[in-house]
């Protein structure tokens, strides 16, 4: 069948964290679940070590119920609910962060243990040649590019655009094309409205040199006129059943994606690498080598996982 679907290389996620490590090794990941809650992800970070940075009760309960220690979580949320407070603090949590005093306040008040690290750690380790551990919260970092996402054409319309700034009457109208694909903005590409991401659609097939180009918008199937995907680029003419191919969709899009209109959620088939497999093995079992290159670690052949 001609669902949309996404290939997540999850071999892709280790060398982000291979690199972090190389880049900034003073620096803790703790992950940021929001910008993509899937399970394998969650796991496959759970494996090589990184912390979590989880937004809400139900974030803390993924990570935790996947195995992860507390001491590897921060409750990290601008506006957090004093019942959530308690329950991170039940639950073992006892890193969170504050953007503002009553934040800090709030915390005091709900959790605390808290204030009894956050207090003399402020005064005894600010300056930062003095052993403060030092934490970030990626999220898009750790899992953008390892989601592709394939979209298929479900219907096509041909449509004559008066073009603008052309003085010669014969080439006063373009052809054009509007695509309507298999997923939307209600979907996946709900990182065009919340993220304000900005998506390019790749071909699998090379067009032929001499392919000839139209201007072309895609749209996703809900018949709705805010479900846009690109307003406009140029490609060959496409036919229905035809794949269109979208990188770097792992953050920001099926977190959030919802089944308006009865349209389901693409599936995703989970990929890794024979030597990062093993390589996410000798780190389970070693720990990391000292040395890693990314370069070392090839990409095929894949061995597969659907979730
Ligand atoms: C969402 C979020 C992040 C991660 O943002 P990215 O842009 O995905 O790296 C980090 N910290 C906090 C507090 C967040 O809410």
């Amino acid at each position: 069948d001609k669902d949309a679907f996404y290939v997540a290389d999850l071999g892709d996620i280790l060398k982000k964290h291979l690199r972090w490590l190389k880049a900034l090794p003073r620096v803790t990941p703790f992950y940021a679940v929001k910008s993509n809650d899937s399970r394998a992800i969650v796991n496959t970070l759970a494996a090589v070590g990184t912390g979590f940075d989880c937004a809400s009760k139900t974030e803390i309960q993924l990570v935790q119920g996947l195995g992860v220690p507390p001491e590897r979580i921060i409750y990290a949320n601008p506006c957090k609910q004093v019942s959530q407070i308690k329950y991170a603090a039940s639950s073992g949590v006892q890193m969170m962060t504050f953007d503002s005093e009553i934040e800090l306040m709030k915390v005091a008040r709900a959790h605390p243990k808290i204030t009894s690290v956050i207090n003399p750690a402020l005064d005894k380790y600010f300056p930062p040649d003095s052993g403060v551990r030092v934490i970030a919260e990626p999220g898009r970092y750790y899992v953008a590019s390892a989601f592709t996402l394939a979209v298929n054409i479900i219907a096509k319309k041909m449509v004559w655009k008066e073009q603008t700034g052309s003085d010669d009457e014969d080439e006063s109208n373009e052809q054009t094309f509007m695509y309507y694909v298999n997923d939307g903005v209600y979907g996946s590409f709900n990182c065009i409205l919340y993220d304000h991401a900005h998506v390019k659609a790749l071909l699998p097939k090379r067009p032929k040199p001499d392919e000839k180009y139209y201007p072309s918008s895609i749209w996703g199937p809900t018949c709705d006129g805010l479900d846009r995907i690109i307003e406009r680029c140029n490609l060959p003419e496409m036919h229905v059943g035809d794949w269109m191919l979208f990188e770097n969709m792992g953050a920001y899009t099926v977190a959030a994606a919802s089944t308006f209109n009865g349209f389901q959620r693409p599936s995703i088939y989970y990929v890794m690498s024979r030597p990062m497999w093993q390589l996410m093995k000798q780190i389970q079992s070693h720990g990391f080598p000292p040395e890693v290159e990314e370069q070392d670690v090839g990409t095929l052949p894949m061995s597969c996982a659907q979730e």
